[in-house]
């Protein structure tokens, strides 16, 4: 049996596995399990240097996933709403739509979005895939797919390559994409024999979901290197959290390692408004605060864009350090890294402004 197999076979999913829990705490687990999954895998949990820290608090199910008001959503993006043309469909923006080819993870997440609905189905029947490739073979302005869950790269080689090649059949899809964890919380999952398949299908794109820098091991490193030689371009889609990476040095350290592993940082979220996560939610000006010690300060292609996900279907919105202080007839006026202002004439037709570009320094 392959190695991932052995880990996922004996992960932890009950209160007692966790043995640094008082038997109250490993009630309180049981009691959240019981409407959100436990899981967890020796090499992730084997991350965990003490209790409650950056690690332990993304996997070890917390009291606190019980007590949210009901400000929230079990569907925060209404990713089930109007968007959903076909059952694991969405498809929000015009050209591109999430298939959500599992409901399994390697791990849960207390913070995931999709809490309501992880861990609780299987695989969608291949009848109801057939649909989703029907829709699509309609649907000619789709020219990208974005395969999600769960985690595709649970499912086995061959049912991973048989959704790739119907997609691959259809003329205008232009790209595909695989969201994935495992490279973070299962990198023994990135078999050669798993990349072998994924390559045959370029252009293949992966964004992977890194949140602390000590998720950066030897395998991690290992599993995006044999991706990486394998052609698929790397990106990264990091979760802003209270406790864990709301600080801007642990997100350089943590941007810059994602780098030197040639994963290019993609997005970073702001928390959604989901039910049962609000303790890991930060207030926005913190995204901003930490958007503002990374833009200019490190190389540019370690500088995630930070996104907020609407409620209600919104969609996600990029916001970040506002440069454009100000915008005219005459000039634009914006302010660089350092905090100093500059002046930029607005009109194609103008030169240098007056006088020196400098205006002030804040
Ligand atoms: C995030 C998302 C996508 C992909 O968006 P990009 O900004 O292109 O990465 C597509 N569909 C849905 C519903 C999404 O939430």
């Amino acid at each position: 049996m392959p190695e991932w197999k052995k880990l996922m076979r004996d992960s932890l999913r009950r209160g007692a596995d966790v043995a640094e829990l008082s038997p109250e705490e490993q009630a309180e687990v049981d009691e959240v399990r019981k409407l959100y999954p436990f899981f967890s895998n020796a090499y992730y949990t084997g991350l965990i240097e003490k209790k409650d820290d950056p690690i332990w608090k993304q996997v070890i199910p917390s009291a606190q996933e019980l007590e949210d008001p009901d400000l929230y959503s079990n569907d925060a993006l209404e990713e089930d709403g109007e968007d959903s043309p076909v059952k694991h469909l969405t498809h929000r923006y015009p050209d591109r739509v999430l298939f959500t080819v599992t409901y399994t993870c390697a791990i849960y997440c207390r913070f995931c979005t999709r809490k309501r609905k992880v861990g609780l189905n299987p695989v969608p029947p291949w009848h109801e895939m057939e649909a989703v490739f029907d829709y699509l073979r309609e649907h000619t302005e789709v020219r990208d797919v974005l395969l999600s869950g769960g985690d595709p790269l649970l499912l086995s080689d061959a049912q991973l390559d048989w959704i790739l090649t119907e997609l691959r059949s259809i003329p205008h899809i232009e790209i595909l994409r695989i969201g994935t964890k495992l490279p973070c919380v299962l990198p023994q999952r990135i078999t050669p024999e798993l990349v072998e398949m994924l390559k045959k299908h370029h252009p293949l794109y992966i964004n992977t979901h890194f949140n602390h820098p000590r998720e950066l091991t030897p395998e991690a490193e290992k599993a995006c290197a044999l991706l990486a030689d394998a052609g698929i371009p790397l990106g990264c889609q990091t979760v802003l959290m209270k406790g864990i990476n709301d600080d801007v040095e642990v997100m350089k350290e943590l941007m810059l390692g994602l780098l030197r592993m040639r994963v290019k940082p993609y997005y970073l979220y702001q928390a959604d408004l989901v039910t049962g996560t609000s303790h890991f939610r930060t207030d926005v000006q913190v995204g901003l605060d930490i958007m503002e010690g990374l833009q200019g300060h490190i190389t540019g292609f370690a500088v995630p864009t930070y996104i907020i996900d609407a409620p209600g279907g919104g969609g996600k919105m990029a916001v970040g350090p506002n440069r454009l202080v100000e915008l005219n007839e005459e000039e634009a006026v914006m302010r660089n890294y350092e905090g100093k202002t500059f002046r930029y004439p607005a009109r194609a037709g103008s030169g240098v402004p007056e006088g020196t570009l400098i205006q002030d320094y804040v």
